[in-house]
């Protein structure tokens, strides 16, 4: 069993790690990680969060 294994909370299918293009606040980020759920949307881990919050008040 993986440690890091995140499970979607609707489905219970494990999250896929991804990179894609993310839009907030109108700007768009290219390539940011975040965890897809094959079945419904894409979530972002705490961590994740707050590199996309970096990466936009620079
Ligand atoms: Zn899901």
């Amino acid at each position: 069993m993986k440690a890091s294994a995140l499970l979607c909370p609707t489905c219970y299918v494990e999250y896929v790690e991804v990179e894609f293009d993310f839009e907030l606040d109108g700007v768009i980020l290219q390539n940011v990680k975040g965890l897809r759920c094959p079945a419904c949307e894409e979530v972002f881990t705490t961590e994740q969060y707050e590199a996309i919050r970096k990466r936009i008040s620079v």
